[in-house]
């Protein structure tokens, strides 16, 4: 018989991955809560049109990449490819809108790719959107967040943040036609992707992959050259705040975004230690989006930033803590026909003592069996519980981790007793 399989792309996270998941996760909800911006959930699915009217028609995700199908009654819906056509969706829908708002999210997204090491067809993004401020302070605000994360995680040489403008929409279009024009007359010289792209979404040749393509952009009219004033001078005040807060930056004028949304900064927090798929972080402003989903216009900016990546990057550069390994402090044993005795003393210790994590051996075996497994859970102790121990109403406590003989002591006394020895491990730690 053949067996199930996952779906190319779609991967399990096995348990010994998600303390991993846990850190990463915990690390980037306290620094949200510390900036203030607090957590909106919405669907997985939303209609298509959705997709296509904020992501836009001529974007790779919606050309190629995205999981829509009709449902039994014929509607056509959509795993969700990114997080900001929803996120902007459900605070329209919500009237959330007559205030500024500092949201973030989290969770899956599909895209339908070719997978790869740091791209996959479901994979997990962290999403920060504000909504109603217009100003250069809040652009600041993100990168300025963005690399505290990176400080914390250990990472900060590792990554390496690119700005750029894309101006308002109407230098952006007088910047397209000079592009167009340029390119035009290197037609042929242009790969088969770029000249596709020269009709329907010209300025994403600028990033495209391909060297000669690269080469020949080298003389290109410069994004940067055709910024309106307002827009240049949202640009110049950025970089000044950034330069302020000390968050090094370089200045890439080819940087466009894949999504159409996107006017005045754009960025990405780009690293070479996972090759091809380098770019960890990515955002900017989309003032325009929220007037085109048929809502009272209003200031927006905001970012994406990939788990998988991120966990990748912090195993490359392994960048872990030590404890991450660590899921048990303590192993229970229970020798002999002792279960309710351990059953209830596991109890006592998790009421006693919230922080310990306590796993009970169940299914019984030699006390040689039990503890080959509790060296194994790598738990810091076990705590044993034979027939003796049982009678007195004590408990054996053996250090497996360090030379400290083993002790048979009451068992109203072991909480104490745990709780001092985890002093002492903070400070040795410390
Ligand atoms: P790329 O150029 O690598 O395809 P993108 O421009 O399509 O990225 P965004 O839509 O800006 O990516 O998504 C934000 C972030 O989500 C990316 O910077 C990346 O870290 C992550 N990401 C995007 N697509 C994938 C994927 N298929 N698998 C894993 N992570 C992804
Ligand atoms: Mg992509």
């Amino acid at each position: 018989m053949n067996q199930f399989r996952s779906i190319r792309g779609m991967n399990d996270l096995l348990p010994e991955k998600s303390p991993l998941w846990q850190y990463v996760e915990t690390t980037l909800n306290t620094l949200f809560t510390q900036y203030g911006y607090r957590e909106i959930r919405f669907p997985l699915l939303e209609s298509t049109q959705l997709f296509c009217r904020a992501v836009g028609e001529t974007t790779d995700i919606v050309e190629k990449e995205i999981y829509a199908f009709d449902d039994k009654s014929g509607d056509s819906i959509a795993l969700r490819p990114e997080g900001t056509a929803g996120c902007v969706r459900a605070v329209i829908q919500n009237n959330l809108l007559a205030t500024p708002q500092r949201l973030w999210y989290s969770g899956p997204m599909f895209r339908y790719e070719r997978p790869q090491k740091g791209r996959l067809r479901q994979f997990h993004q962290f999403g920060v959107e504000v909504f109603g401020i217009s100003g250069p302070d809040i652009d600041a605000e993100l990168l300025i967040m963005t690399a505290r994360l990176w400080a914390q995680l250990g990472i900060g040489s590792a990554v390496t943040l690119q700005i750029n403008s894309l101006g308002c929409s109407n230098s952006r279009a007088t910047y397209r036609d000079a592009l167009v024009t340029y390119l035009h007359k290197r037609y042929d010289q242009l790969d088969a992707d770029s000249q596709r792209r020269l009709e329907r979404n010209p300025l994403r040749i600028l990033d495209s992959k391909n060297p000669t393509t690269q080469e020949l952009l080298t003389d290109a009219p410069c994004l940067l050259d055709f910024l309106d004033e307002d827009s240049a001078a949202h640009f110049t005040q950025l970089r000044s705040l950034l330069d302020a807060a000390g968050v090094a930056y370089t200045v890439n004028p080819r940087l466009v975004r894949g999504l159409d949304y996107y006017g005045k900064t754009v960025f990405e927090w780009v690293t070479d230690s996972l090759g091809a798929q380098g770019t960890v972080c990515a955002g900017g402003r989309y003032d325009g989006l929220i007037a085109q989903m048929g809502a009272k216009s209003t200031a927006a900016a905001g970012f994406g930033l990939g788990i998988e990546r991120l966990v990748l990057l912090l195993e490359t550069l392994n960048a872990l803590p030590a404890t991450i390994d660590r899921q048990l402090d303590a192993y229970l044993l229970a020798v002999g026909d002792v279960q309710s005795t351990a059953l209830a003393a596991a109890e006592q210790l998790r009421s006693a003592l919230p922080w310990l994590r306590l796993q009970t051996h169940c299914g019984g075996g030699s006390m040689k069996s039990q503890m080959k497994k509790a060296d194994k859970s790598n738990a810091e102790y076990a705590l044993i519980i034979g027939e003796d121990e049982a009678k007195n109403g004590q408990i054996t406590i053996k250090y497996l981790r360090t030379q400290v003989p083993q002790q048979t002591i009451a068992l109203t006394e072991l909480p104490q007793r745990l709780q001092d020895e985890k002093k002492c491990t903070k400070q040795r730690r410390d």
